[in-house]
């Protein structure tokens, strides 16, 4: 895997030294430079690469404590944007609501050292930065995490904690854990690995708590999308393994239905998933399986942040290496940069419910090596800002 990333890390060196007129897109090739982290962080790991990117760019990353775990461990909020501007749209993402889904974990860090890192050498980033503030929170769940545990360290599945028809046993969101039931029951064995959905589609101990928000690190997510206001431009939620990109509802009884102009929007961010990357885009339920799982799930931050603040939500199931993916916390960082890109491209339009139209200008170089099936259509898009 280390080979691999450093001819990655070569071609991307080589793609920042083209000129413009070398592409057929008349776009300038950005420069960009690639996050290399030497293994999966614990809980503290976590936290002092958070603060390591803070000390390396202090006028565009402040780290705050959101709020602490039941074990009293810190949750960290960074907060990336270049400078902090009260009127500025705010793209929210979260990783590590399940402590075992390590790729999960990683993905806000990988992103917020991938922004800050390449602020100053790529006119997008830039742009990105200098238009929208972005909040991440990379461990949501650092007792879990560091117990490697799916629930949190009272036995509650954080992400069944959260309003949106909390308490639902048929979105396998119950109060005190499940009933023993043929529905319910499952071997333990069969979820182990526990980050294999589809080995497991239903979990023995879906356990959401005895009311909604009464754990802390989901109360501390809430309260942040709370404070945000109207300021909140889309929320997006880092897990594994489902390999697919996900839109509400998850619940099994949703409060209401999604409006058609409003589904319009998150079906474009899924079919967008589906041209132009690796991911599946869809939704999920009992008879659902676009999106991967198969499963309702009540209780959920995506429902929330959608209920409670009526903007775009997406869950990201990343690769985990359990389905045939490399074992390396590097290679599926990158594998997570399309999708996340595309959304921070668009924070403005999603926060108004526009068409995400916006398009992240790759290097060339990488279309074909690791990030896309597909080349875009970039002859198709419009001119990104600044470039
Ligand atoms: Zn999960």
């Amino acid at each position: 895997m280390r080979a691999w990333h450093g001819v990655l890390a070569g071609v991307l060196a080589l793609s920042g030294c083209l000129s413009p007129s070398q592409g057929p897109s008349a776009l300038p090739v950005p420069s960009l430079q690639p996050v290399t982290f030497a293994d999966y962080h614990d809980s503290q790991g976590l936290d002092r690469e958070l603060r390591t990117v803070q000390e390396r760019h202090p006028g565009l990353v402040r780290v705050e404590e959101l709020g602490r775990s039941v074990g009293g461990k810190p949750i960290l909020l960074a907060t990336v944007t270049a400078p902090v501007g009260p009127a500025k749209p705010v793209a929210f993402i979260d990783g590590c609501h399940h402590g075992n889904e390590n790729q999960g974990c990683e993905g806000p860090l990988f992103l917020a050292t991938f922004l800050a890192d390449n602020y100053a050498r790529n006119a997008t980033v830039r742009w990105i930065l200098d238009t929208f503030q972005v909040d991440l929170v990379p461990d949501v769940n650092p007792d879990g995490h560091d117990a490697q545990t799916r629930v949190n360290a009272n036995g509650v599945n954080l992400n069944r904690n959260y309003p949106t028809d909390h308490g639902d046993p048929l979105g396998l969101s119950y109060p005190l854990g499940p009933p023993v039931t043929p529905l319910t029951w499952q071997l333990p064995a069969a979820c182990v690995p526990a980050d294999v959905p589809l080995r497991c589609p239903v979990r023995p101990s879906e356990n959401g708590g005895v009311q909604a928000l009464d754990q802390p690190e989901a109360a501390a997510i809430a309260g942040h999308m709370a404070q945000l206001g109207k300021r909140l431009a889309f929320y997006l939620t880092f897990h594994t393994a489902a390999h697919s990109v996900i839109a509400p509802w998850a619940a099994f009884h949703p409060p209401h239905d999604i409006p058609p102009e409003q589904d319009a929007v998150l079906v474009a961010v899924l079919d967008w998933t589906n041209r132009h990357t690796t991911y599946d885009g869809g939704r999920t339920g009992w008879l659902d399986q676009s999106g991967n799982l198969g499963y309702a799930a009540s209780g959920t931050s995506m429902d929330w942040a959608y209920d409670c603040c009526g903007v775009p939500s997406f869950t990201f199931e990343t690769h985990g290496h359990a389905d045939g993916q490399p074992e390396d916390v590097n290679w599926w960082g990158q594998d997570i940069l399309p999708v996340s890109l595309k959304l921070l491209m668009n924070t403005d339009l999603l926060q108004q419910w526009k068409s995400p139209e916006r398009e992240f200008p790759y290097p060339a170089a990488w279309q074909g090596v690791h990030v896309f099936e597909e080349a875009p259509a970039r002859a198709a898009q419009p001119p990104p800002p600044e470039l």
